[in-house]
């Protein structure tokens, strides 16, 4: 046996870094382990962060200066809609924020962004083995865990009093204790690329050609990230330092097949054809070779993710769905609240009640997040009108709740999962009340053959959403939004199509 540490941390990138480097701070005396698998990082997803995770980089983590320096400075998020591929370009449905973002975002290159953080982990006091990979796991509880580590030649054994998984969707422990669920009712999938020679949103040739549309948004578009919208799918355009893009795409197998190609490039490539948006915003782009992933079975989650003598991080605990960027928002909760229960264990408290809780509270957010956010989404998403009352709602919802949450007092607010609580629960009752008439009333629209035929020819941008006042009336314009779509509904034919796969696709609009 090599040596004994307080905590031995699986995976050294975004929820490993920050849970070791803040638990290091938290006790300086700690003695912390961090076994990263790889060299060096490589580029990966989870880079549109929101302003929880923002919040959680710059107030928590202190690094503004940092990524001021090093990252790009996300201007907010915009939706393109389209009747049919045919649209004209000027006339697609656009929703996103008039004006430059007043809280803080940025778009960032992970492989930096993580390296950085683990640094600053290593710099604190924290040990690093890496490349190293875990040969043996003996989970024996509190002060009796064994890992068995082959790190560069060596192969070494560690007893740690806590192990913390952050190792993402290698979910280590998780998948040790049997603890992995897929989520079958949110059946997607996704294919992403790294593309180079996107044309600028902001530039000349853009707005020589459509000047109305230039000069209809007042913020530069092409910081943002970019969503385009259909039914069953959606996709992301992500600037990135330097002048790449990340390109992906997310659908629901239930709804959507992408096309196929030799490769995701291709795929992609393909798909965006059929968009007006992406045909002209991707007509010179191409793949970076090598930099092309797909995942399949996204979402997934652990039924605990505290017990005795471990704690999960990040995608190690599950994870749900990408619209909306939540990802890190889930690693910065699950990191702050897993060192903060470790560091009250470590300094002697008995925590086993509040284990319990914290599972409870954890299983009780994940389940809320779904139905109040992501349950038949995708279904509405390709819909302008339906989509802008959710837009409206969800992310003025967003920011009268967990943003304003954080940014109230960032040192402890991390440590409670949105929707904890009396007023969380009535709050996930009313978001899943609304996003299930949403799904609904799109299902009545498919049957009429109506979706999607207000796609054209308007826009909602928006002044910006803050964690006060400004929110709340943005919250009432979604819920007239809400209201006009359900009052529509009234008149159309009483048809609806099957709640279950397979739709019929023939049903879109022509
Ligand atoms: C399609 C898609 C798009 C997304 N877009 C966004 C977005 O725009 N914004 C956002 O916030 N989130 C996004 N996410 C989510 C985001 O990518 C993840 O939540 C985030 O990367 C998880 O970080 P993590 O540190 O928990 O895990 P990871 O980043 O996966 O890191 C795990 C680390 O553990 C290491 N490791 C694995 N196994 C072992 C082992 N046995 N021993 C030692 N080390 C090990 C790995 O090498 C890796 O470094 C997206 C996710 C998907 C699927």
């Amino acid at each position: 046996m090599d040596s004994f540490y307080d905590a031995v941390i699986i995976g050294g990138a975004f929820s490993g870094a920050s849970a070791a480097l803040l638990l290091k701070r938290r006790r300086p005396s700690s003695r912390i382990l961090i076994i990263e698998k790889v060299a060096e990082f490589d580029r990966k997803v989870g880079e549109s962060t929101t302003e929880v995770s923002s919040c959680f980089l710059t107030k928590v983590l202190g690094i503004s200066t940092w990524l001021g320096h090093h990252q790009l400075a996300k201007q907010g998020l915009r939706m393109w809609f389209a009747r049919t591929p045919a649209e004209e370009f000027p006339d697609c449905v656009e929703m996103g924020a008039r004006y430059n973002s007043r809280l803080s975002g940025f778009q960032v290159d992970r492989a930096t962004l993580d390296e950085h953080i683990l640094a600053l982990a290593v710099e604190a006091g924290c040990e690093l083995w890496r490349p190293a990979k875990i040969t043996a796991l003996e989970l024996g509880g509190v002060g009796r865990n064994v890992l068995t580590v082959q790190h560069a030649d060596e192969r070494r054994a560690v007893r740690a009093q806590w192990v913390i998984d952050a190792s993402g969707r290698a979910a280590v422990v998780a998948r040790k204790l049997d603890l992995l669920q897929p989520m079958t009712e949110l059946p997607t999938n996704a294919l992403w690329a790294r593309f180079t020679g996107v044309r600028d949103w902001d530039g000349h040739a853009l707005r020589a050609k459509f000047p109305g549309w230039a000069n209809a948004a007042t913020t530069s578009r092409s910081w943002a990230t970019n969503h385009l919208m259909g039914l069953g799918w959606w996709t992301w355009i992500i600037p990135l330092k330097g002048g790449d893009y990340s390109i992906g795409l997310v659908y629901d197998t239930r709804l959507f097949t992408p096309p196929a190609g030799a490769t995701i490039g291709e795929r992609l490539c393909a798909h965006f054809q059929n968009h007006p948006v992406g045909r002209e915003l991707l007509a010179d782009a191409r793949p970076v070779a090598g930099d092309q992933r797909a995942f399949s079975a996204l979402p997934y989650v652990s039924d605990r993710v505290m017990g005795d003598g471990w704690a999960l991080a990040g995608d190690a605990a599950g994870f749900l769905d990408p619209l909306y960027s939540p990802g890190l928002d889930f690693c910065a909760f699950t990191a702050h609240g897993a060192q903060s229960m470790i560091a009250r264990a470590l300094d002697g408290e008995d925590i086993s009640a509040c284990v319990e809780k914290y599972n409870a509270r954890f299983t009780f957010c994940y389940r809320a997040w779904f139905d109040a956010i992501y349950r038949d989404k995708y279904f509405y998403m390709g819909d302008a009108e339906l989509m802008a009352a959710a837009f409206l709602l969800d992310i003025a919802l967003y920011h009268l709740g967990p943003v304003r949450q954080v940014y109230s007092d960032p040192a402890t607010q991390f440590d409670f999962f949105p929707f904890d609580g009396r007023p969380g629960r009535v709050v996930a009752a009313f978001m899943a009340f609304y996003n299930r008439r949403l799904a609904a009333l799109a299902r009545r629209k498919i049957a009429a053959r109506i979706y999607g035929t207000r796609n054209a020819h308007w826009r909602l941008l928006v002044g910006g959403f803050l964690p006060g006042g400004t929110s709340g009336k943005l919250l009432l314009r979604g819920l007239v939004r809400w209201a006009i779509a359900e009052w529509r509904n009234l008149f159309l034919p009483w048809a609806t199509v099957p709640q279950a796969a397979p739709l019929d696709i023939s049903v879109r609009p022509a």
